[in-house]
């Protein structure tokens, strides 16, 4: 069984700061690191480190090619990943003397996805396989429309949450993997309990697990009609950086699901990766290897 991540591919570049930009200030930075970025390319790292085997695609720019080579290093298949020559997307992360950060994000070459890209990529596949998608490239609903139609598993982490995804059929959809904010926006339910029987009434195939941040995470699995529910705490760890917790959860869970593990040892699995995520500074460079996981003890 094959998994495909269509996803995003990133550099972002870290300024510290000793505060934030004001409007019309110039200000120096005190220093500038440039690191792989994208929900894409950390989901994918995620999966190869939780054992899955994994191919990437998606568009690279000009100067892109540190993405496509920290993906191959990580055991991710890179060959349908395609140059672009639009800019290489990235971000511009701000981080400031008390730690904190804010965002600029320019998709650049992610939005260059096409038609004719999604389909020979599609080719590639075959039923049962199973294609994971985030919202930081563009043509999300056709990609789900057509590994649907081939008989793939598709899993959407709609992230960023913005209108484009109302394009989406929901009803080709297999789970939906969010954290609360996304669950609201999606749904219009703040309860995580609330937010799945609106998308059990309005989809009743899907499939959804929401992350709670350090209060755990929650779901439920619809098969062959029936639905089965699972809650799993987090656990208790001392955060230093949160960045990514959600995208190891996102690479273990799956990796467990497609395994066919059962449901509350893929949740397990998963939230003890991304407690060991959230004690480690940084985003790709924090999500542990399984051997990691797997040391980890057994309690809570
Ligand atoms: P996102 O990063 O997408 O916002 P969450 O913040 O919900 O996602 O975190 C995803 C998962 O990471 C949680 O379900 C939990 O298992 C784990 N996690 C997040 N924050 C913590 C924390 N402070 N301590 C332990 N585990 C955490």
């Amino acid at each position: 069984m094959k998994t495909l991540n269509f996803g995003s591919l990133n550099l972002d570049y870290v300024y510290q700061v000793d505060h934030f930009v004001r409007p019309g200030e110039t200000l120096s930075a005190v220093s500038q690191t440039v690191k792989a970025g994208g929900k894409g390319l950390n989901q994918s790292i995620a999966l190869s480190r939780a054992g899955a085997e994994v191919w990437h695609a998606g568009c690279v720019g000009p100067g892109g090619g540190m993405l496509t080579e920290m993906l191959r290093k990580n055991g991710v298949h890179t060959e349908l990943i395609r140059p672009v020559s639009a800019v290489q997307g990235n971000a511009v992360i701000q981080v400031n003397s008390q730690g904190e950060n804010c965002i600029l994000l320019f998709g650049g070459a992610n939005q260059c996805v096409t038609e004719e890209q999604i389909e020979t990529t599609l080719n590639a596949f075959s039923p049962g396989d199973w294609l994971l998608m985030q919202n930081e490239v563009n043509l999300a609903d056709r990609m789900a429309d057509r590994a649907w139609a081939m008989g793939m598993k598709t899993v959407l982490n709609p992230s960023p949450y913005d209108s484009r995804l109302n394009a989406v059929d929901f009803r080709k959809i297999t789970w939906i993997l969010a954290n609360e904010i996304e669950a609201e926006q999606l749904t219009g339910e703040k309860a995580p309990e609330a937010a799945w029987a609106v998308l059990h009434r309005r989809y009743p195939q899907l499939s959804f697990l929401i992350t709670l941040g350090a209060a755990g995470s929650m779901a439920w699995r619809v098969l062959e009609g029936s639905v089965e529910s699972c809650f799993q705490r987090a656990f208790p760890v001392q955060a230093a950086d949160t960045t990514a917790a959600g995208d190891t959860y996102t690479g273990y869970f799956l990796s467990g699901l497609m395994a066919g593990f059962p449901l509350q040892a893929c949740m397990r699995q998963a939230a003890k990766a991304s407690a060991i995520a959230v004690t480690r500074l940084g985003a790709a460079d924090s999500i542990p290897h399984r051997n990691e996981v797997n040391a980890e003890g057994e309690e809570s």
